[in-house]
């Protein structure tokens, strides 16, 4: 039977995250396929997740309908039903690639959570000729067997592995540590195969330096099978709601703090500033 699955947008936009580490794509164009349901969101460390979630309509693992862009960044979209099949949605890509086209983005959601069907449809790009590379975005808290961290490395060129701060609220006060140990071993199992892996933080106010100092210890001992060190990408908390800004805005004075800790076990070179640039743009 054809594999199909639950999105909830396709479109063509620029990636405005990742900063300068390696292995990121920011400000390149992308072709964004947004899986819905997120096993953070769905109390898998005990919270409804992340308190800054920008995509809560891709929390909803049966999410009833999916939307696509009609053209290239046009913002214009039409609506359909979940499940999508993977041939509908190869046709919704083949209308959305551009000439200026760089890699095609997985994210969320939690792609990881719908693992059969973001493996299937990386061979159905193939098969259809579309091979562009593949950039994974995911929470890290979905861990794949060995069979299908094989086709990871077969598939996909790009990792972003989020690391989420004790002040994210995406794990209960005792969960919290549990949850950060998974994504390291995500991100661990990523670089042993060589996928060009990097993590991203987004920090807040209440953000911990002991938790930084913590995290960044524990990521300069993951390295590449050449010794690299992986790249980690600090991102400040965007929030549009004034009483959340007031609240968790990371003062300047604090996200030194931040950079200065870790980079006392990184390089600098493997140390970014990332923002999330669409919004600023008012990009999707
Ligand atoms: S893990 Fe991602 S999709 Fe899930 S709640 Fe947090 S920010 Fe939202």
């Amino acid at each position: 039977m054809e594999k199909q699955g639950y999105l909830s947008e396709i479109f063509s936009s620029f990636q405005g995250e990742g900063g300068t580490v390696p292995g990121s794509c920011f400000g390149k164009k992308q072709i964004f396929l947004r899986f819905a349901g997120c096993n953070v969101a769905n109390k898998e460390f005990g919270t409804s997740g992340c308190f800054f979630c920008d995509t809560p309509n891709s929390q909803d693992f049966k999410l009833k309908h999916y939307q696509y862009e009609k053209k290239p960044s046009s913002q214009d979209f039409t609506i359909a039903n979940n499940p999508i099949k993977i041939q509908e949605l190869i046709k919704i890509i083949k209308n959305l690639i551009t000439n200026d086209l760089h890699s095609m983005s997985f994210t969320g959601g939690e792609p990881m959570c719908q693992l059969e069907f973001l493996l299937e449809i990386g061979i159905s790009l193939k098969k259809n000729g579309i091979n562009f590379p593949l950039y994974l975005e995911t929470n890290a808290t979905v861990l794949p067997n060995k069979v299908e961290l094989a086709q990871i490395k077969e598939l996909f060129n790009y990792c972003c592995c989020d690391i989420k701060d004790r002040s994210s609220q995406a794990a209960e006060f005792n969960l919290w540590e549990k949850l950060v140990r998974k994504e390291l071993e995500f991100i661990r199992t990523m670089t042993s195969v060589n996928v060009l892996t990097f993590t991203k933080i987004i920090v807040t106010s209440h953000t911990k330096i002991k938790d930084i100092d913590w995290i960044a210890h524990e990521l300069s001992n993951i390295r590449y099978q050449d010794g690299n060190h992986i790249g980690l990408a600090i991102q400040p908390v965007y929030l549009e709601q004034k009483e959340l800004k007031k609240k968790f805005s990371i003062s300047n004075e604090k996200l030194n703090q931040i950079f200065y800790r870790a980079a006392k076990y990184l390089p600098p070179e493997n140390i970014s500033l990332s923002i999330q640039a669409h919004k600023f743009l008012n990009l999707l």
